[in-house]
């Protein structure tokens, strides 16, 4: 038995990876290209330049994978148990790994410091796409904390204004998200929160976000648009991957927040399917570990 809140959890965590695997068939390729190779890209069917089997993921689901088994393990959010985490999913040899959380962890390994110095050029969405263990394991009704964790978790390998301030917003969206908010909630709350901030990440009235970079600024601008411009996960996953650049993160960002806020019956089941199989329960069995009230201390 599953509560409403949990459900979403799940959803969110499924939507993770499905948005992940599906988007990482056309990572790097141009709108114009996909359409060329695919129509509408709206299959997971692996391939892409990492030549995945279908139903592959990467870094953006075995990271946050990584991160919030480091959070189960230490009880709570601390920077050094998930900068060892992070090393030992270095050593793992993951498919793919950015370059930012690479000079990141290298730097761990290093000096032992789980924080990288502050360098604006950090603005990668490294930090912001493995949030999601942060939301569910913190409690929604304490920013500071929220905000802390984000930033701890975001430090060990990016430190910039940026990156922070979008990964503590996509952490905040999630939490009301899965707390049963509306979309429109969340527009008034920490996305209007986060554009009076840093004007830059204003979505609307400008053109459509194609081709996003690996910056977290045109990443979310991509997701922000796909999420208002559509109506429900599958419509808001196909939006933004076929928009292209780096559309794994794109889908895997907009994966979590529309599984948060549509739950898991609006999550194809054609697309579950062809998850692999241990990443899904993996996703499945984190989600319900991770949110307060498995450990019994919040009803929701
Ligand atoms: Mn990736
Ligand atoms: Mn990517």
């Amino acid at each position: 038995m599953t509560t409403p809140r949990q459900q979403r959890a799940i959803a969110a965590y499924l939507g993770l990876a499905v948005g992940d695997a599906l988007g990482a068939t056309v990572e790097f390729m141009t709108p114009n290209e996909i359409r060329a190779e695919y129509g509408v890209h709206d299959r997971i069917c692996g391939g892409g330049w990492l030549r995945l089997k279908p139903g592959q993921v990467t870094d953006d689901t075995t990271m946050s994978l990584a991160l919030g088994q480091a959070i189960l393990d230490a009880g709570g959010v601390d920077a050094q148990a998930i900068a060892r985490a992070f090393d030992a999913w270095m050593r793992a040899k993951p498919v793919d790994i950015g370059n930012t959380v690479r000079r990141g962890i290298l730097h761990f390994r290093r000096t032992g410091q789980t924080a990288v110095p502050p360098n604006e050029h950090d603005g990668g969405n490294g930090a912001c796409m493995r949030v999601l263990p942060v939301a569910l394991h913190l409690p929604d009704d304490d920013e500071a904390a929220l905000r802390t964790a984000c930033i701890a978790q975001a430090h060990v390998t990016h430190n910039s204004e940026v990156s922070d301030a979008g990964t503590i917003c996509v952490a905040r969206m999630l939490q009301l998200a899965i707390g049963g908010a509306s979309i429109g909630n969340l527009l008034q709350g920490p996305v209007k929160t986060l554009i009076d901030a840093q004007p830059a990440f204003a979505f609307r009235d400008r053109r459509r976000e194609e081709n996003p970079s690996g910056y977290i600024v045109h990443t979310l601008r991509a997701v922000l648009q796909a999420l208002y411009e559509t109506d429900g996960f599958e419509s808001c996953l196909v939006d933004v991957v076929n928009r292209g650049g780096d559309a794994d993160t794109t889908g895997a960002i907009a994966g979590m927040l529309a599984g948060a806020l549509y739950g898991l019956d609006a999550i194809p089941e054609h697309w579950l399917s062809k998850l692999d199989p241990s990443i899904r329960h993996a996703c499945e069995a984190q989600a319900m570990a991770l949110l307060p009230t498995a450990r019994g201390c919040r009803v929701g």
